[in-house]
């Protein structure tokens, strides 16, 4: 990682790889962890490595449901604590909500890495603890494991980097389910109650810069907001900024 000049036009993106590959290293992330920030990469090429006009709005909307919460979690995998461990306890005390481990390719190794991880960057007070085990009702795969006090009580659940599954099983629960996810195409996008379509290393730091401004906003003032947010237009302007701009570059020479 020392040796990446700053002045490489693709600087931000390759210091991501080198977080990914760190936290590989580590056994943070899973080996499939790094095709996901791969697909993840290609989608923001596409974008054009900004957070659009709709993400910013889908940033709104969540700041405003985080603040409305009664048990806001987050739930945190390998990619998510190697490129935004830090920013995620952040979030944690700015919305007051837990923090819980939750992986596809569950190991109790890698777990317990990943918590030790983001211990070591200050998590302590804000990780769900680990007993008394739940499940997921009618999930199969290793993501249906959940604490208690976590996942299985929130009512508002913080996927960065999530996969479609649990999504449409955390919406059967009557969870709210707000999603970071670059391709908007994905099932996790699809079905999340909330789809911020941007990188996580970008949204998560507008996350807390907006949710601090206004945390002491009147409550009614939030649901408003809420309210006028339609998770299916959103998509739909973040689907035509793509094609958009497709055809521009498509015509270019
Ligand atoms: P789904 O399970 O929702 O149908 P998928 O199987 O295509 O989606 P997964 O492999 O489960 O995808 O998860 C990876 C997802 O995370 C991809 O959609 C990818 O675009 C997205 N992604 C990867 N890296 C990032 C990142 N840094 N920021 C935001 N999204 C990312
Ligand atoms: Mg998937």
């Amino acid at each position: 990682m020392n040796n990446l000049p700053k002045s490489h036009p693709r600087y931000i993106s390759l210091l991501q790889r080198e977080k990914i590959v760190e936290g590989f290293r580590k056994g943070i992330v899973a080996p499939q962890g790094l095709i996901a920030q791969g697909r993840g990469e290609a989608f923001d090429y596409i974008l054009g490595e900004k957070t659009t006009r709709p993400a910013k709005k889908a940033i709104k909307a969540s700041a405003c449901l985080f603040l409305l919460a009664r048990h806001p979690v987050i739930s945190v995998n390998g990619n998510a604590a190697a490129l935004i461990g830090k920013q995620i306890i952040k979030l944690a005390s700015a919305i007051g909500a837990k923090i819980e481990v939750n992986l596809f390719y569950r190991t109790e190794k890698r777990k317990e890495k990943i918590e030790k991880f983001l211990i070591s960057l200050g998590a302590k007070k804000f990780l769900a603890k680990k007993t008394p085990h739940a499940i997921i009702p009618g999930l199969k795969s290793e993501r249906r494991k959940v604490s208690q006090e976590g996942i299985f009580k929130a009512d508002v659940v913080f996927v960065p980097l999530e996969d479609g599954d649990r999504t449409e099983n955390l919406i059967k629960m009557g969870k709210k389910v707000v999603a970071v996810d670059l391709n908007p195409f994905s099932r996790t996008s699809q079905k999340a109650s909330i789809t911020v379509v941007d990188n996580v290393v970008r949204a998560v730091p507008l996350l807390i810069g907006l949710t601090r401004k206004i945390k002491n906003e009147n409550k009614n003032k939030l649901k408003v907001s809420l309210k006028n947010y339609n998770n299916k237009k959103n998509l739909k302007e973040t689907i035509a900024i793509i094609q958009k701009r497709l055809i521009k570059t498509s015509l270019l020479n």
